[in-house]
């Protein structure tokens, strides 16, 4: 027993750090990208052919969540078929197939967005634990009351609630980056929001709500003048521009693997080593450690620190083949395809009576959203659905910038690498009709 209760933990150590720091085959990862082939990236996609009220889908909800090609659902398959074990703890066989398939995702994670190391990487369940695991982290190490985060005023809610959740522990004090009537932010008095109260400047890259691509170099470089780090909301950027993390030099990056063709459940959250070495971990339990008694605890290095648990193994090994599927297109690509749609469907808009778009920003990105005078955003959303027209009605989880422009709701079209200019046909046909009928 004395034997075994020794041997286990080593075993589980080593086999860590066989995929911490290892030296990686460039080749075994990299991947090129092929000409963009509209018609064969439709056909990985089965959902793309399913029919919907008797029409052919046209998917135009992305910005919610993205379809699966079926690389990525054989992957799901593949691991609980093949490999299922957990991972990092066994010895056997099935533990290490899954391991390295794990830490593997995890290696074309940070080649993707050009991270300096796994350690890293962390997996999460998407960006909105990947906020909050900041937001507690920087609350047990750095936070005291009257403290400030910057925001803007186009943020998601999960990176609006998890400051005002501490109210009871401690006082975090909210400033917020005003945005103008295009959907851009005005800037001007940025750095003069910063001050000695400033620990942290927690910004959307791309706003869900508007599609505006937000200057996060130029906030980046005014916050680290400052000394103050910045987290980006990554989760409408990582799917449609290319994210480097170490030119973009901000502090963490938090992205959902389902808005980029990868599985529910898991994500990412990015930071430089140095800063995620001095925080405190968020969860506490299994693997994050290094060794438990009853009077107290050590930590386990980065990335394991912040990783509590039985990690979702199968959907960070198929987000990692979701990032091979993104990376074999490549991301230029699809930005310059997604480009062409969003400025052809903002013309073709234009078009049907009544509608007003709403985010008129010069940089923006796979995002239409509009409202009619006299026509309610969901009875669009519900009149196209018929249709066979799936787009997002609501507020998108963006009440503040609803508010801003005084509108309860819009009705979103999102844009995906598999969107075609037929579809932004049919979806026009389909708000053209709408028109008609209402009035
Ligand atoms: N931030 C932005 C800009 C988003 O668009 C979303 C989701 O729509 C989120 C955060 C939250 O992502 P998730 O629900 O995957 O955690």
């Amino acid at each position: 027993m004395p034997a075994a209760a020794h041997f286990y933990p080593q075993g589980a150590e080593l086999q860590r750090k066989n995929y911490i720091g290892r030296k990686v085959n460039k080749t075994e990862l990299h991947i090129e990208p092929k000409a963009f082939d509209l018609e064969k990236i439709r056909r990985d996609f089965p959902i793309l052919g399913l029919q919907v009220h008797g029409k052919p889908l046209c998917y135009l909800d992305n910005a919610a969540t993205t379809q699966k090609p079926q690389a990525v659902i054989d992957s799901l398959v593949q691991y609980y078929s093949s490999m299922n074990a957990n991972i990092h703890r066994g010895v056997h066989h099935l533990s290490e197939v899954s391991t390295k398939a794990f830490e593997d995702a995890r290696i074309k994670v940070k080649s993707f967005i050009n991270a300096s190391s796994e350690k890293e990487i962390i997996f999460t369940r998407g960006t909105t634990e990947s906020i909050n695991l900041v937001a507690n982290s920087f609350l047990r190490g750095r936070f005291e009351d009257g403290d400030e985060v910057i925001i803007t005023g186009m943020e998601h809610h999960s990176n609006i609630v998890p400051w005002q959740l501490f109210d009871s522990i401690k006082k975090i004090k909210l400033r917020i980056v005003p945005v103008d009537d295009n959907g851009e932010l005005i800037l001007d008095d940025f750095e003069k929001m910063i001050n000695e109260k400033t620990k942290l400047v927690s910004v959307v890259y791309v706003s869900n709500s508007l599609g505006t691509i937000n200057p996060v170099e130029k906030i980046i470089s005014a916050a680290h003048k400052h000394n103050v780090p910045v987290l980006l909301d990554a989760a409408q950027a990582i799917q449609h521009i290319p994210v480097d993390v170490r030119k973009l030099d901000c502090d963490f990056l938090a992205f959902s693997g389902h808005k980029i063709y990868g599985p529910t459940g898991i994500g990412i959250l990015y930071g430089k080593e140095k800063l995620l070495d001095e925080l405190p971990p968020f969860l506490g339990g299994g693997d994050m450690i290094s060794k438990v008694t009853f009077n107290g605890t050590t930590f386990n290095q980065l990335p394991y620190k912040f990783e509590a648990g039985t990690s979702n193994i199968a959907d960070a090994i198929a987000l990692g083949t979701a990032i091979d599927y993104v990376a074999g297109i490549g991301i230029d690509a699809i930005s310059s395809h997604e480009t062409e749609i969003l400025e052809y469907a903002s013309a073709k808009v234009a078009e049907v009576p009544g509608l007003k778009i709403i985010g008129t920003a010069k940089n923006k990105s796979s995002v239409l959203s509009f409202i009619f005078d006299n026509i309610h955003p969901h009875d669009v959303g519900t009149f196209l659905d018929f249709e066979g027209i799936a787009v997002r009605t609501g507020h998108h989880c963006t009440q503040p910038i609803m508010d801003r422009f005084c509108i309860p709701a819009t009705t979103r079209a999102s844009f995906a690498m598999y969107n075609t200019k037929e579809e932004v046909d049919i979806l026009v046909r389909g708000l053209k009709k709408i028109t008609e009928v209402f009035n």
